[in-house]
This record gives structure tokens, C-alpha cells and sequence, in this order.
């Protein structure tokens, strides 16, 4: 018989069911609203996906990777830093950084120019090839259980566009607590679906893309997972991301007008992105 689906994060039965989507259906929980995809791909069906030459091509041309898009997004944790863990920017000596997904090391090369020590963690061979024979060696390849690093190795873990894509998405941060310093910060950024875009598009918003993103988020069931998973001091945010592709074939009156209402509704918790800052438990916390 096939399991009944439950909440990857709460474990509660019966979600309810929203629509079919691609070989499956998405589901929402009643208790955490939680939205995730079911069945649950399996690991070496995913690996298959990620390596598979169409992925790599979308992901190097997508918005997601370049220096650019690295550089705004390093002043933006910055910013996060100097506002809830200053002592992580302004310390004596080098801080140590994970970037998880890290992709071509975009995130990695900048953090390093800037004096981090860092790592970063990438499932696709192929992509971490791309970085470059300098960077290779600072990248190690898996996924996150399958990695490992020693209890309290990190100042600060990034995911970008990671969680979505997870399989686990608790044991995988439950094990990424262990790597943080205690008072380490991990910032998480991932689609929000209790964003403008994904309220007004419905069915038919274009992050609904399973098997690549398993699990759709907002700020309640985000926050919620970090707790379940041994962090403190969470805080959500909503974001807009850097580049709106739609936005640039519209008239510009119209175009100026939607990127008012973009940003605007990053304000209000409607942004297209979710961000996360939660710390890794210090002895005071326990
Ligand atoms: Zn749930």
C-alpha cells in the first residue's frame, strides 16, 4: 500500500490537497501550511536532474548565478549582520563560511576578496567543475547528508535557493546546526509563497517547478522548521529579487509602476523571496 503523505516538517496527516501538478500533486498542511510536492522523488532520481545538461544551461544563464548577483547579495548579508550579529563583520580575525549549493562559487570568490576563510558544498560535479581550478578545491561535492563537517566548523552557513529543493528539509537542518559556531548564523533565502506573485499566479506562478522545488514556504512555516530544528533569535524577511525579467518587455510608465508594487511588497511581507537569519543556540539559549 502507499503511504499516506505527511508534512515533511510537522509530520501531521491528511494536508490538504491544492492541485496535480507534473507526475504528482501539491499538498498543504493544515497545521504548519507548509506546501510540498508528493510523492517524494527519490535521491539518485534527483542527482539524474541536476546533472542532466538543460539544468546546468538554465542555472548558468538564470539570475541566480554571476558576480553581479553575488556581489548585491554579500552587501545584503552584510547588512542583516551589521543589524543582528556585528561581531561576525567587525571581528579580528577571519570568519569561516559555508555556502551550501554554492553552485559555480559565485558567493565563495566574493566572500574570500572580502577576507572570509571559505567553503562552499554543491550535489552537481559539473557545476563545481565551472568554478575553476582555483576554486575546486575549496568545494566539496554531495549532498547535505551525505557531508559532514566538525560540530562548530562555521561563523555563518548561507542557502540560497537551496531548502526548496531538499528532499529533508529537517534532518538536513538539524545537521547544518551542528556546524555553526554556537551563535552562528545561517541565512536562508527561498521562493515565498505567501509572496504577491505566488497569491496573484496561483497554479500557474513559475517557481511551481517539482521535482526540482519540493517544498513552497512562508514566513510562519519557515520559522516554524528553524525551531523545530535547534535554532534561536529567527527572523523572517521578504524580499524582492534583483532582476524581474517580465518587468523589462513592458512599456516604461507600466514598468516603473510594477517595480513600485515589487518593492513596495517586499515591505508587507508580499515579496517574490523569503530570508531567514536564525542563530545557532549559544549556552544561555539551551
Ligand atoms: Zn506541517
Amino acid at each position: 500500500m502507499t503511504p499516506q503523505p505527511q508534512c515533511p516538517i510537522c509530520e501531521k496527516p491528511h494536508p490538504k490537497k491544492l492541485f496535480d501538478v507534473a507526475e504528482g500533486q501539491l499538498l498543504k498542511c493544515k497545521s504548519c501550511t507548509l506546501v510540498f510536492y508528493s510523492p517524494v522523488p527519490s535521491l539518485s532520481d534527483l542527482l539524474d536532474f541536476y546533472d542532466a545538461e538543460d539544468y546546468r544551461e538554465t542555472y548558468h544563464e538564470g539570475s541566480l548565478s554571476g558576480t553581479k548577483s553575488a556581489d548585491i547579495r554579500y552587501q545584503q548579508i552584510c547588512r542583516y549582520l551589521h543589524r543582528q550579529a556585528p561581531e561576525l563583520l567587525y571581528q579580528d580575525r577571519h570568519g569561516q563560511y559555508l555556502d551550501i549549493g554554492c553552485g559555480e562559487g559565485d558567493l565563495l570568490k566574493v566572500f574570500s576578496i572580502q577576507g572570509w576563510e571559505v567553503t562552499g558544498t554543491e550535489i552537481s560535479p559539473e557545476a563545481a567543475r565551472r568554478a575553476g581550478e582555483d576554486w575546486q578545491r575549496y568545494i566539496q561535492i554531495g549532498d547535505i547528508d551525505s557531508l559532514d563537517f566538525a560540530k562548530g566548523s562555521f561563523d555563518l552557513i548561507s542557502m540560497y535557493h537551496i531548502l526548496e529543493h531538499l528532499i529533508n528539509p529537517v534532518s538536513a537542518l538539524a545537521k547544518i546546526v551542528g556546524w555553526l559556531k554556537p551563535g552562528g548564523v545561517l541565512f536562508i533565502e527561498t521562493p515565498n509563497w505567501g509572496g504577491l506573485g505566488a497569491i496573484l499566479k496561483g497554479r500557474s506562478w513559475s517557481l511551481i517547478i517539482p521535482p526540482e522545488h519540493l517544498t513552497y514556504f512562508n514566513s510562519r512555516s519557515l520559522i516554524h522548521l528553524l525551531r523545530k530544528t535547534g535554532y534561536f533569535r529567527i527572523k523572517a524577511y521578504s524580499s524582492a529579487p534583483q532582476f524581474i525579467q517580465s518587468l523589462a518587455r513592458l512599456p516604461v510608465l507600466l514598468r516603473i509602476l510594477g517595480w513600485s508594487v515589487y518593492h513596495l511588497s517586499a515591505h508587507v511581507g508580499l515579496g517574490a523571496n523569503l530570508q531567514a537569519l536564525a542563530f545557532a543556540p549559544v549556552a544561555d539559549d539551551q
